[in-house]
């Protein structure tokens, strides 16, 4: 491998993403670099948008923590072995101790902390500030015989694909033409707050009922006393995440043998049911801290949040100073309209049934009934027609492994060993043509 030209290279694998999916799998190269095993040859190059490793930098709040066990980190359920855990680094922090006396779980800075702990450890192959901006097919005789993976500085040609790039917003289709700096998803919380400057607007309206926006209506009204949050949901208000110590078994290995192996209509009923161990749900503090939140200002004589049950918004529109919104009762049909500054989006994400990074590459991949994926057990997406390319999904594969293998903690060191043995395996089937492709 080498450079082609000042900004092209050739190389064994691209991951793009560097969060935690794709820290955890560098970790399983640098493990077998110092184990000497045979994943230690492979050249993987890590392609991230961001300038430096923050876990979810737009939530990071004080007050805020981890909602999975410390041992599920981004090394213990592969390798407890491995230098790259948390407790190696609650060593190397000199906080062993402390960290057990604490009696609660890690906070998100603290978890934050770890994972750039451990990405300026694995990070030598990783470009940041290099968002992918564009897969190309690379077509010779008809075969798509490598990929280039391009981003604003360079460009990489590759055969090897590992999509790491998280889950994406979700952004109902009513707020899109209107997304603004007073108008925001939660994954922009802090930046636009903060652009906002330190006399903050008064009136605003935070969409949702999961964490992300319980957390976002706990720190406006910490903020600034003067501020008055309308918290909209569509069901009776924030509700609790499912915390029953037998629901939560989705999120071990065997359940996830489990989901893939069941068919196309029975894993849509077990991922509706899984949903309420994960999404949409807060903790029992958080709750009480909101709940005593109103009852504490009903006896001062106040209102600083109001939750509005049962509504949906059925129109938005922009105003001179503002934004006018309209709630419907999704029970009684009946309307109520608020007059706001900001929109606080708590949609929560989503996971596209074809991640737009690779629409160009859509004719060479199958697809299941509902257009979306087709991903085996070792997250490995299926191809067809004259192929070369092999594309893993590290993170982006709900619909075929379940809840614990997307947006959780749970899995990724587990996932990160089969994609990385997977790749190795597909590195060593011989294919004729060069890489080489200018
Ligand atoms: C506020 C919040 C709190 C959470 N708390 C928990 C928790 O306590 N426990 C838990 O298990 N899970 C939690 N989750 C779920 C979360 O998804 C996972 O913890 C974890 O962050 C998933 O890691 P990831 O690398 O797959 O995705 P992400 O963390 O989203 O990382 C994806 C990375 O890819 C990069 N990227 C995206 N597109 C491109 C591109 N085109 N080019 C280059 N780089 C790109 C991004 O910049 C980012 O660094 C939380 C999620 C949120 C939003």
């Amino acid at each position: 491998m080498g450079n082609l030209a000042p900004h092209t290279m050739d190389t064994d694998a691209v991951c793009i993403g560097f969060g935690p999916a794709g820290i955890a799998l560098s970790c399983v190269f640098e493990d077998a670099r110092e184990e000497g095993g045979s994943l230690s040859t492979l050249d993987v190059r890590y392609l991230e948008a961001a300038e430096d490793t923050q876990w979810h930098r737009e939530l990071l709040l004080s007050g805020t923590d981890i909602n999975h066990h410390v041992f599920r980190d981004l090394v213990t359920p592969r390798n407890p072995r491995s230098r790259f855990s948390f407790a190696m680094y609650l060593k190397s922090q000199g906080r062993m101790f402390d960290f057990g006396l604490l009696g609660r779980p890690a906070s998100r800075h603290e978890w934050s902390d770890y994972v750039g702990w451990v990405s300026r450890q694995v990070d030598r192959h990783t470009h940041f500030n290099a968002p992918v901006t564009e897969i190309l097919p690379v077509i010779r005789d008809g075969r798509l015989c490598a990929v280039q993976v391009k981003t604003p500085d360079a460009s990489f040609n590759t055969r090897n694909l590992v999509l790491s790039s998280g889950s994406a917003p979700r952004v109902p289709v009513e707020f899109q033409a209107l997304l603004s700096p007073t108008l925001f998803h939660t994954s922009q919380f802090l930046t636009r707050l903060n652009a906002l400057g330190d006399s903050l607007p008064k009136r605003w309206l935070v969409l949702g009922s999961g964490q992300s926006a319980s957390e976002s209506v706990l720190e406006l009204i910490g903020r600034d006393r003067n501020i008055e949050v309308h918290s909209v949901h569509r069901s009776a208000g924030f509700k609790l995440t499912q915390l029953g110590q037998f629901p939560n078994r989705v999120f071990a290995p065997d359940h996830v043998d489990y989901f893939h192996s069941l068919n196309h209509a029975a894993r849509h009923r077990f991922l509706d049911w899984s949903r309420s161990t994960n999404y949409a749900g807060i903790d029992p503090d958080e709750s009480q801290k909101l709940f005593s939140l109103i009852y504490e200002d009903a006896i001062a004589g106040r209102k600083r949040l109001q939750t509005y049950a049962y509504q949906v918004v059925s129109q938005v529109e922009k105003t001179e100073d503002g934004y006018r919104v309209v709630l419907t009762d999704t029970f009684s049909q009946r309307t109520q309209t608020l007059d706001v500054d900001v929109i606080v989006l708590g949609t929560g994400y989503q996971q596209y049934l074809i991640p737009p990074l690779l629409s160009n590459l859509q004719p060479w991949l199958k697809a299941d009934i509902d257009g979306g994926l087709v991903i085996d057990r070792d997250y490995n997406v299926a191809t067809r027609g004259e192929c070369d390319v092999s594309v893993w999904v590290n993170g982006l594969s709900e619909r075929s492994h379940g809840i614990s293998d997307s947006q959780s903690f749970s899995l990724m060191a587990l996932r990160a060993e089969r994609i990385a043995h997977a790749l190795e395996h597909s590195l060593n089937t011989p294919i004729d043509a060069p890489l080489l492709t200018q």
